[in-house]
């Protein structure tokens, strides 16, 4: 397609979901991932896809998109936090689109009284309805910027500029290309539900949305 509202995989998040439809025509879309540069609508298998040229109207499954805009909102919320209360750095995470997700700090203890502790701090601040920024800087710029800087902006390709920051504001800002809602009173109520050691120095943390 030459423009799409659908989201290809990619930071964690996964592909959107929908459908698209044309004249009398109209087909499940079951993924959206990137493949040499390009969107891909992977069209579900028992569906006939539009003919090249077509105009077509592309619908996304919206409750999903949401969830998973929550979620990842809610992730950036936690890495944030986790960050200022500990100074422990993000080494990975994913979200499935149930409203539960995983994020993999750099960190030598994490009880579970500690994740009871986040738990309560990442509702209060989420709470606080803060606005989620979507901005775009120049590549110089982003690469002198602290907060950028320590969630590792300079392992983005160098073809990138300028650099898309996702900032909520006071609580997390990091490049990112994934979808995130428009203020943190949206996620609703999050759940710490699991905090594992996967080894020295690394722990991860389970999260949920209380209401999915
Ligand atoms: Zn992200």
């Amino acid at each position: 397609m030459d423009r799409t509202v659908f989201y290809a995989r990619g930071g964690g998040q996964p592909g959107d979901t929908g459908s698209l439809a044309w004249g009398a025509g109209q087909c499940r879309v079951a993924d959206t991932f990137k493949s040499e540069g390009e969107i891909v609508h992977a069209v579900d298998p028992a569906d006939l896809p539009p003919e090249v040229g077509a105009t077509v109207t592309a619908s996304l499954d919206w409750r999903r998109r949401h969830r998973l805009m929550r979620t990842h909102t809610a992730l950036h919320a936690l890495s944030g936090i986790v960050f200022t209360e500990y100074g422990a750095k993000v080494t990975g995470g994913n979200m499935d689109d149930d409203g539960s997700a995983r994020m993999d700090f750099e960190l030598e203890q994490l009880t579970s009284e500690l994740g009871q502790q986040l738990q309560e701090m990442l509702n209060v601040r989420l709470s606080e309805d803060v606005e989620v920024r979507v901005g775009f800087l120049p590549r110089a710029v982003a690469l002198a910027d602290p907060d950028l800087i320590r969630t590792k902006v300079s392992l983005i390709p160098e073809n990138v500029d300028p650099i898309r920051v996702i900032d909520i504001t006071g609580i997390d800002k990091q490049a990112d290309g994934g979808t995130h809602v428009r203020s943190t009173a949206e996620v609703g109520t999050v759940l710490v539900v699991k905090t594992e050691s996967k080894g020295k120095g690394f722990r991860r943390i389970r999260i949920q949305l209380s209401e999915p």
